[in-house]
Order: structure tokens, then C-alpha cells, then sequence
């Protein structure tokens, strides 16, 4: 048995807790499929690791991606989906995503979500990186991810049929005897009854546990997207798809060489709304790379950034909203301006130093288009989860509303999947916990050797590195131990498939693969760890035709 096995079965769980349907996570998509749960007569055990309103949802700003317009449609949306993803979007996700996505909004709005309006009293419209329509929904200017937290976590305190339970941590999936998911392991903190490690038992697991930034030394992602999710479902044998394409956004505010951790944000709708990326010599570099210019796609407009903040020998590049005027970014933006201005930047009058850094990962938990993970019985929806949406990269303001479409999806599969609770026999194995110290040197290994630039020689560096870390000891069954764990299990297969994918394709950039090889590599890379505990990694095609 792994270590981490025989250290929770030496903690024996101290409590129990059944459902019909677990939930882990208080996102977007954790609190939305908690609530279609409740909508088909389920009882729902909601767990997260912080407080309801803690994870990347709450920090959103642009908005919610639908075509809600009279000159949109979802074939449209469709069409600047795939570009975005160039070429490895499963286009039978992407058509799930837009055709149902208009719903899914206006479903939000009536579990009580407030948008933004126009002078006619029609939701406002705006346009972001990549998009050639306006169909970007958003609420409280620069706040739609608060709002969108705000209307569900109140739905879903209101339901007494959904059991909330915070700072509670998932550790891994429980699981029968014939492999199919009937729980996970859980450590709460200062709840009471269900203090310290316990089971709680459901046939039925979602997980919902967001994104894994913190990999990266600096990210636009709060402190609790450590991948646990995606390590928890890769201990217990799921397969984990494109985790070599992280998205890098191109426009975070340059703090300085000594920040790390979350930073702050400056929404591409900044640049939507007529600001323009600058370099040192005050020139518009984005005009000679891309014929959108500024709102080119995401992965285009960073890959720029570096290129010229190498060629200039700079840290940084420079975004001018001068332009917006003081009432736009007041009314449009009054939570980047006041960002903006706690830290001694005032964007009506000065320019505002910007670098790329780590912002969303496009790969995750392998699913069907319904949700389903490759384990029965368990579910992934939201980031953690690899539909097939984002291919190459993401386009911008569409995972919010991935979060809401697949939640609905993923009930709809519930209500017709087999189930039968059943006791579970052991925790998913396998992996080795580790110290916590690890933490900060596996996240300068993984800026150094596998950020926005990388090459064969900086991975392989990087893998090497990342293996002498797994060799640290002194190690203690506690949160911090647990999440470095699993952010250290998620670096190694990062750099493992940015390795194998021998070229360069939407967010992931090989120096030494400078092309697109769609001959060799217009397919997606699984990983899972095998029966005897290695990991493998195999190709597999892309679903849907190409546009
Ligand atoms: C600054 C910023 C701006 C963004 N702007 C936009 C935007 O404008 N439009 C857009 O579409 N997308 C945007 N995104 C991306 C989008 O916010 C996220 O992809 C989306 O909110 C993810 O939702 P989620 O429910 O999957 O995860 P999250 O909202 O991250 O929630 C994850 C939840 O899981 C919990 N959790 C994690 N691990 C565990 C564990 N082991 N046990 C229990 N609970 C756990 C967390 O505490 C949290 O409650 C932005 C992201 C950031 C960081």
C-alpha cells in the first residue's frame, strides 16, 4: 500500500457522513450542479476546503461568454471557439457548450444573478480577446464572478436539502471493490462533530475543485487552486488529459521580480473597451502581430509580450487605458481601478506595468461530453475537468459558462447512470506525502523550465528537478502537506506531456518545436498511473470535425 494510503488508514476515519450525490468545491460548478442535483429529489453533501465564496469563480471579471445577442448565434461563437483552441477542441463539446450555453445564463439570472443592462434595459454586451461578436455578459462592471458566487451560494444555503461543509479538505476517492467511486476522505478543520479525518459516502462524487495556478510561482488564481481534484482523480487511476496547455494571461499587473502567488488581474474587457499594450519605446506592437491587434487571442498577445520583453531586455510591458476616461473605468471597472490604485497606479492618468502570468488550465480530469470520468460513478465539471472545450486554449469568458452547462449536463447523466451505494474498501492510491517545504522550490522549477518558453532542454531540466523534490522527507498528514502533494504530482505530469508534445500549438510554446505538426500531434495526451504505479501516457484522438 502507498504511503498516503497507510497514513489515512492510520488515521481511521473519526466520522461518517452519507448522501446522495457529494459535491467537492463551492465554485461555479461545484454550487450549480449542487443545486440540478436538489432539482431531481437528491441529497447533496457539499464540502470545500475554505469558506463557500473562496476559489477562482469569486474573482472573475470580464464575464460570462453566451450568444445572447440578436446578431450572434452559437455557430459563431462556435467558430471563434475552435480558432482559439487551434485544432484540438473536441467539437461536439464546443457544440454542447455554446447551443446550451445561452440557457444556462439565463437560468443563472433566474437562481437571482444580476447582469449589467444597457440604456434599453437588454443585457449589456462587450467583446473580448478573440471573440468577433459582442456576447460578453458581466455584472457590477468588473465583478461578474462575485455576483455569480453571491446568487448561487445563496441558492444553495437556502436548500436544506444540501449540506455545506467548509474548510473541509478532499483527500481521495473512495472506492467498491469493482472500482466504482462511493466516497472520498476528508479532513475538516473546526467543525465540531466532524473535526479531523473522516469518510464521507456517496456513490455518486463530483469534483469541482477548480484550477491548479498555484503550480506556478505567480497566477491570477487564489490559494486554494492547488489541482487537488486532478491529483486525487490521478491517485485513484482516472485519466488526466492537456495538462501541458496552461494558459498564461497576458495582462497581470507586474508587481515586481520578488512577488509571487495570486496577483492582480487586468481583464482583457480593459483592452476590449479601446486600451492599447505598449512596449518600453511607447510603440503598439500588437498592430504589426495579429489582425485584431490587442484583442487577439490570448496565447498570441503573451507570446508577444515575451518575445518583446525579451528583445528589450524589460520585465514588463505597458497597458494604456488613459483613453477609457475616469467615468469608464469608474462605472466599467471600479474593481481593477481601485486595484490599480491601492498600489499607487491611477489608470486614468498613468500607464500600468503588465506581464503574462499563469491564469487557467485548459486540461484536467478526462470527461465525456456528459461529465463522466473514466471511473464510474465519478464526475469532474468546471476546471478540474478536461471536456474538450478548451483544445489548445481557451477562449476568453467561456469557463464560466463551461461550469454551467456541464453542471446540468453532469445531473442529467446522474439521474440515468446505474447506482448502487455500496461500501467502499480503501482509499485510491497510489503516492508518497510530502513536506510542505517543497512547495516554493517546485514552483521556481516550474517557472524556470516549464512557463510561457520551453524547450526540451529546460523540461528535462525541470524533470529532473521535480524527481529530487519527491525525494523529500518529514512529512505530516495536514493541508499544507496534502496540497503540496498534489501540486507536486500535477507539475510532474505537466512537464512530462509539455516534453512529449514535440511542437508548438495555442498556450503551450516550444522554442525547439516552433511549428504546429498536426501530422504528429493533432491528438490529445491522457496520463493515468498504472497498476503497478508508474504513470502512462498515450495519444488520443480529437472528437468532432475540424472547422
Ligand atoms: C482573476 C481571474 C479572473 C477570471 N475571469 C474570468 C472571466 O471573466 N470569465 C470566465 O469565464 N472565467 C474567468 N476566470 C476563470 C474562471 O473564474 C474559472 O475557470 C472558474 O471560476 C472555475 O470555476 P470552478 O467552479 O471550476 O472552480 P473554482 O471557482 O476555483 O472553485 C473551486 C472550489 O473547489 C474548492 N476546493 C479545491 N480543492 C479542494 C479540496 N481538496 N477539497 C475541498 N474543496 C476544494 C475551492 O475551495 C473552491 O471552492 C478567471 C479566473 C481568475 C483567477
Amino acid at each position: 500500500m502507498s504511503g498516503l494510503a497507510r497514513r489515512l488508514r492510520a488515521a481511521d476515519p473519526g466520522w461518517t457522513a452519507r448522501a446522495d450525490v457529494i459535491v467537492v468545491g463551492s465554485g461555479v460548478a461545484g454550487l450549480s450542479a449542487a443545486l440540478r442535483a436538489r432539482a431531481i429529489g437528491r441529497t447533496v453533501l457539499l464540502v470545500t476546503k475554505a469558506q463557500v465564496n473562496e476559489g477562482s469563480t469569486w474573482w472573475a471579471q470580464g464575464g460570462i461568454a453566451a450568444a445572447l445577442a440578436e446578431d450572434d448565434s452559437p455557430e459563431d461563437h462556435l467558430r471563434d471557439t475552435l480558432v482559439a483552441g487551434v485544432g484540438l477542441c473536441d467539437v461536439d463539446a464546443v457544440r454542447v457548450l455554446v447551443t446550451e450555453g445561452p440557457a444556462a445564463v439565463r437560468d443563472l439570472m433566474t437562481t437571482g444573478a444580476r447582469f449589467d443592462r444597457d440604456a434599453s434595459g437588454a443585457i449589456a454586451l462587450t467583446r473580448e480577446g478573440g471573440h468577433h461578436r459582442d456576447r460578453i455578459a458581466h455584472a457590477g462592471g468588473d465583478a461578474t464572478g462575485a455576483e455569480v458566487s453571491r446568487a448561487l451560494v445563496a441558492a444553495v444555503r437556502d436548500d436544506p436539502g444540501i449540506e455545506v461543509v467548509e474548510n473541509a479538505l478532499a483527500i481521495d476517492l473512495l472506492r467498491e471493490d469493482t472500482g466504482a467511486a462511493q466516497g472520498i476522505t476528508l479532513h475538516v478543520m473546526g467543525s465540531g462533530q466532524r473535526d479531523g479525518v473522516g469518510a464521507a459516502l456517496a456513490p455518486t462524487v463530483i469534483l469541482a475543485t477548480g484550477g491548479f495556478g498555484q503550480v506556478f510561482g505567480q497566477t491570477t488564481n487564489p490559494y486554494v487552486s492547488t489541482g487537488d481534484g486532478v491529483a486525487l482523480a490521478l491517485r485513484a487511476g482516472a485519466d488526466i488529459a492537456d495538462l501541458e496547455f496552461v494558459q498564461f494571461h497576458p495582462t497581470v499587473m507586474w508587481l515586481g521580480p520578488l512577488a509571487q502567488g495570486q496577483q492582480p488581474l487586468v481583464s482583457e474587457a480593459v483592452r476590449g473597451e479601446g486600451a492599447v499594450l505598449l512596449d518600453a519605446s511607447g510603440s503598439a506592437f500588437m498592430r504589426d502581430e495579429h489582425p485584431l491587434a490587442d484583442l487577439a487571442p490570448r496565447d498570441v498577445v503573451a507570446k508577444a509580450i515575451m518575445r518583446r520583453m525579451r528583445a528589450e531586455g524589460s520585465a514588463h510591458v505597458w497597458l494604456d487605458g488613459r483613453r477609457l476616461g475616469a467615468d469608464m473605468w469608474l462605472q466599467r471597472f471600479p474593481t481593477i481601478l481601485e486595484s490599480c490604485r491601492s498600489r499607487g497606479i491611477d489608470p486614468v492618468t498613468d500607464l500600468i506595468p503588465v506581464a503574462p502570468a499563469q491564469h487557467f488550465v485548459s486540461g484536467g480530469i478526462r470527461t465525456d461530453l456528459w461529465g463522466r470520468a473514466s471511473i464510474p460513478g465519478l464526475y469532474a465539471c468546471g476546471e478540474v475537468a478536461c471536456t474538450g472545450v478548451h483544445g489548445a486554449n481557451r477562449l476568453a469568458s467561456n469557463s464560466l459558462l463551461e461550469g454551467l452547462v456541464f453542471a446540468r449536463r453532469i445531473i442529467s447523466a446522474v439521474k440515468e447512470d446505474p447506482v448502487e451505494a455500496r461500501e467502499p474498501v480503501a482509499p485510491a492510491g497510489p503516492a508518497d506525502l510530502l513536506p510542505h517545504v517543497v512547495r516554493r522550490p517546485m514552483q521556481q522549477v516550474m517557472d524556470a523550465h516549464a512557463g510561457v518558453l520551453r524547450s526540451a532542454a529546460s523540461l528535462s531540466r525541470g524533470q529532473d528537478d521535480l524527481a529530487a523534490l519527491a525525494a523529500a522527507d518529514g512529512a505530516a498528514p495536514s493541508t499544507e502537506d496534502w496540497e503540496s502533494t498534489n501540486l507536486h504530482q500535477i507539475a510532474t505530469v505537466l512537464v512530462r506531456q509539455a516534453l512529449a508534445r514535440e511542437e508548438t500549438r495555442g498556450s503551450h510554446w516550444r522554442e525547439d518545436f516552433p511549428d504546429r505538426d498536426d501530422e504528429r500531434w493533432r491528438c490529445r495526451l491522457v496520463t493515468r498511473v498504472a497498476d503497478d504505479g508508474e504513470l502512462v501516457t498515450r495519444k488520443e484522438p480529437v472528437f468532432g470535425e475540424d472547422s
